[in-house]
């Protein structure tokens, strides 16, 4: 029987589990997912606990993008049937909490024209036909819009938000009962691919380094050179708000800071962000942050629903810091093109930035494809 070894138990290496183990041509290999951390855990080299999340594709219009548009569009179409599936008798409530995933309308801003805000149409935005419900917002109609007055276009439309922790939970679930094999280790590093595989190796036929951030330890030094963290900070709020909202390059507003108000579907919590902060490893929260953070929803109205604390405060839970996995050319999945590293094929599976969930269906697909090739 082939042995799948995946390195990694977030996101990205669980749904890969999943895939691989669904998937008619490759559900009869034995998969063993291994990783330091693992859903419950959370650590400054883990990056999935810490996401928003929600669906809103950031890929653009271009050629090189292509991949990513057909990974996120796998993954909405993938939660939306998933939610559309009905279990007798089942109310939403009880199948959000049995999926991890809420489908919320979300509302988006643009404070200036970039290349999403082509036409003010919708034609910058490569999925405006394949989400539900998508609508231009007329500025001057809209109740809620930004009460600062500067936003130059808007849209809406049905997405789907995460309640990241539980997700995390589900897949690690779906994963075990589907036969995977977890296994908390931490592979060493300090010797490169080949010192991983050596230390991951059992009777494998291959290691998909789903890693994120910690590949930079053993992979190249070229490419390790392209990994880059882009921090990110949230406070989590009581309450759970009645959609998502999002306002991106705010006028007179730093660039790497957005607004975006992400529901947690049956938690009663809310995430509100956060930051972009490219090439900034300092997890350590920063409170003026949490303060601008706060402050920019309450005055641009976008989580009124929410502000149920004394003397009309959000109530706040914690704050936060995440490192979105980054990398310059985009996500790496595929094959190691150096060969087998002792014999066992390499796929590469990381740098998902801030899209690791929206990817990750059609990540994990691909991954399973490259696998299948290899017998
Ligand atoms: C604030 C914030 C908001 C975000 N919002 C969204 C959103 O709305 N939508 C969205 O799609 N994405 C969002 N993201 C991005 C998303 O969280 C990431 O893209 C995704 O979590 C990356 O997952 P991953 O599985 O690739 O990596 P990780 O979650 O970092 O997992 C890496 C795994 O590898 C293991 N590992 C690494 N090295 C070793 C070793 N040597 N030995 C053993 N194990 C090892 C780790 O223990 C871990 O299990 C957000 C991120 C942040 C920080």
């Amino acid at each position: 029987m082939s042995h799948i070894i995946i390195l990694g138990a977030g996101v990205t290496g669980l749904q890969t589990a999943i895939s691989l183990l669904s998937s008619p041509s490759t559900s009869n290999y034995k998969v063993t997912v291994i990783a330091s951390h693992v859903p419950g855990d959370r650590s400054s080299d883990y990056t999935s606990p810490w996401a928003g999340g929600d669906w809103r594709s950031s890929a653009s219009l271009s050629l090189e993008d292509s991949e990513v548009r057909e990974w996120d569009k796998k993954t909405y179409d993938h939660w939306m049937m998933s939610l559309d599936d009905s279990v007798e008798e089942e109310t939403t409530e009880a199948k959000e909490c049995r999926l991890g995933l809420g489908r919320r309308m979300i509302s988006y801003f643009w404070g200036a024209d970039d290349s999403e805000t082509t036409g003010h149409d919708g034609s910058g935005l490569w999925w405006k036909n394949d989400v539900r419900d998508f609508k231009i917002l007329n500025l001057e109609d809209k109740i809620e819009v930004p009460k600062g007055g500067g936003a130059v276009f808007g849209i809406e439309f049905q997405s789907v938000c995460i309640n990241v922790p539980r997700y995390l939970e589900i897949l690690l679930d779906r994963a075990k009962n589907l036969g995977a094999n977890v296994v908390r280790k931490e592979i060493k590093t300090s010797k490169g691919l080949v010192g991983v595989v050596r230390d991951a190796k059992q009777v494998i036929l291959a290691l998909v380094n789903c890693s994120g951030l910690s590949a930079r330890n053993f992979v190249t030094k070229a490419e390790a050179d392209r990994l880059f963290p882009i921090r990110g900070q949230t406070v989590l709020v009581k309450g759970e708000a009645k959609m998502g909202r999002s306002y991106t390059k705010i006028p007179n507003t730093n660039d790497q800071e957005v607004l975006y108000v992400i529901p947690r579907p049956g938690s009663g919590t809310t995430m509100l962000g956060g930051c972009k902060q490219s090439q900034n490893w300092n997890c350590e929260v920063d409170n003026d942050l949490s303060e601008r953070i706060l402050d920019r929803v309450k005055r641009e109205g976008l989580a009124e629903e929410l502000r149920s604390g004394k003397g009309g405060e959000f109530e706040v839970i914690s704050a936060q810091v995440g490192l979105r996995p980054g990398r310059h050319g985009g996500p790496r999945v595929e094959l190691e093109k150096n060969g087998p590293v002792e014999d066992i094929y390499i796929v590469h599976a990381y740098g998902h930035a801030g899209a690791g969930y929206q990817n990750s269906v059609g990540s994990a697909e691909k991954v399973t494809k490259i696998i299948r090739g290899l017998v």
